[in-house]
């Protein structure tokens, strides 16, 4: 039996033909190189030895089992949209895609959906929008992203603010286990004190626990009346960050509350040269769906004037919501992206913002800041030149120093992407020795042979 600490053991023809008895194997050398990475930066060692599509959870449950037995390095994956390194392949290991689960039932009376893990996540919201209801955690990748992949990394998004993350929706899961048991966590009803909240324990997991073959999960009344857009410009980035506290104590909750500073606007406009461009440190902007919209953004916005935004609302704060949705095409366009997805108390928004500015200065380097602001989780990202090594060294430096910045804020490593292979080496600055324990316990007591995502988000 190999772990991953041992030399892998070498998938044999006569294995793969095997597997292909159980379930649908790839080995082409194309299907192997376009599931070896998710959307981050991290790089492979190697290419997978194979890429497992299981039509079924019974078919994810054979290839387990087959996988324990010979100690195969196993990465679970959904898009591969993930931003962590969590679904990156394992050198001679196998992949297990999710792609083929994508079971849809709506049950509109419960307000609930069961869903296969493989099912896109705005295909989810889009067949609920019939019965007037949605799938609220909306991440901005959710046209590719999975719901499989969203519960493994407990995604968020704009519209989170107000309704709620992933895990907050998550009723019931069935999952399997790494030596192939299925078991089902959970309950359809929409309260539940039964025993442990095993649920709980599996979402935010990234693949190392089991792998997520089916869920239940709440649908919301989709907010009626028409959404009215606001923004701010601020021309200090302080103000910013202390409008966005202000706004959550004294103002009704919007369904998004979003912050862009001036860099990635500006990054924005290179790609797009139609796009408008405030003066100013940081825009704040987001939009209000609710029969009070209009009297509830103006509102907020008066709350912005008195930290001496220049605020704004219609067409104009309608094309600055457009332009939060262009930052990704962007940064993609324009290079490298080294990035992370700190979260800190929404008090301590302005001081984030204050101290990112200051390193980038102290490291040279650029930073462009967005942020799910509402939920005070940012997105620093430096653009670095491809194949620019040193400049890469740098900017992880820049990216570990806001990391260390935010926890000494009392806030948290990731607010939505996950720790995956990227950000393992700061766990130990996060939780202290008796919980990192713990937390290695469980990973050994389900998965004792360490075939599930191995080395990788705890
Ligand atoms: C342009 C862009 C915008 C993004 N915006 C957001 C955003 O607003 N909010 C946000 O939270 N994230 C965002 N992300 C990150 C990413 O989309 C999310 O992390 C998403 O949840 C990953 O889903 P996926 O299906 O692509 O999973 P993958 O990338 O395939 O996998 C992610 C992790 O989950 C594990 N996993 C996947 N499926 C399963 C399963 N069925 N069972 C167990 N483990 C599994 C993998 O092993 C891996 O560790 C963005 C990414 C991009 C590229």
């Amino acid at each position: 039996m190999t772990t991953s600490q041992q030399t892998p053991y070498a998938v044999t023809t006569g294995d793969l033909a095997f597997l292909a008895g159980l379930t649908t194997v790839h080995t082409d050398r194309p299907t192997l190189q376009a599931h070896a990475r998710d959307s981050s930066r991290a790089v492979p060692q190697g290419l997978p030895a194979a890429v497992v599509v299981p039509a079924s959870v019974e078919e994810v449950a054979e290839t387990l089992k087959w996988a324990n037995d010979h100690g195969v390095p196993v990465s679970v994956r959904g898009a591969g949209t993930g931003l962590s390194g969590g679904a990156v392949a394992y050198r001679g290991g196998i992949v297990v895609s999710l792609a083929a689960l994508t079971r849809l039932d709506i049950d509109a009376e419960n307000l609930t959906a069961t869903v296969g893990a493989g099912v896109v996540t705005s295909h989810l919201d889009d067949a609920a929008r019939p019965y007037g209801l949605m799938y609220a955690p909306d991440p901005v990748s959710s046209e590719w992203s999975t719901i499989g992949g969203n519960i493994a990394t407990n995604a968020g998004g704009p519209r989170c603010l107000a309704h709620g993350v992933t895990a907050d929706v998550v009723m019931a899961l069935e999952v399997v286990l790494a030596d192939g048991r299925i078991v089902r966590t959970g309950s359809r009803t929409v309260k539940n004190s039964t025993g442990y909240n095993l649920t709980g324990l599996f979402v935010g997991s990234e693949g190392t626990l089991g792998i997520i073959t089916e869920a239940v999960v709440r649908l919301d009344p989709r907010p009626a009346g028409h959404p009215v857009a606001f923004a701010a410009a601020f021309s200090d980035l302080g103000d910013a960050g202390r409008a966005v506290a202000a706004v959550l104590s004294r103002c009704p909750r919007p369904e998004s509350l979003e912050l862009m500073d001036s860099n990635t606007i500006g990054l924005v406009a290179q790609h797009f040269p139609d796009e408008d461009t405030p003066a100013g440190a940081a825009v704040i902007v987001g939009e209000y769906a609710d029969p009070h919209a209009a009297e509830y953004a103006s509102a907020l916005l008066a709350v912005c004037r008195q930290h001496d935004a220049e605020t704004v609302t219609g067409p104009r704060a309608e094309n600055l919501l457009r332009t939060r949705k262009r930052v990704n095409p962007a940064l993609s366009a324009s290079g490298l992206t080294a990035s992370c997805d700190v979260a800190v108390p929404i008090t301590r928004l302005a001081d984030i913002l204050g101290k990112i500015e200051s390193l980038s200065q102290a490291f040279g380097m650029q930073v462009n800041t967005f942020a799910h602001a509402g939920d005070g989780n940012l997105h620093p990202a430096v653009v670095v030149p491809n194949g620019d090594e040193r400049a890469l060294e740098i900017a992880e430096d820049l990216l570990g120093a806001i990391t260390q910045a935010a926890l000494a804020m009392g806030g948290v490593i990731s607010g939505e992407h996950g720790i995956g292979s990227l950000k393992l080496h700061h766990l130990d600055a996060q939780y202290d020795p008796a919980t990192r324990s713990l937390q290695r316990e469980i990973k050994a007591l389900l998965d004792p042979h360490a075939i599930l995502t191995p080395g990788r988000a705890v």
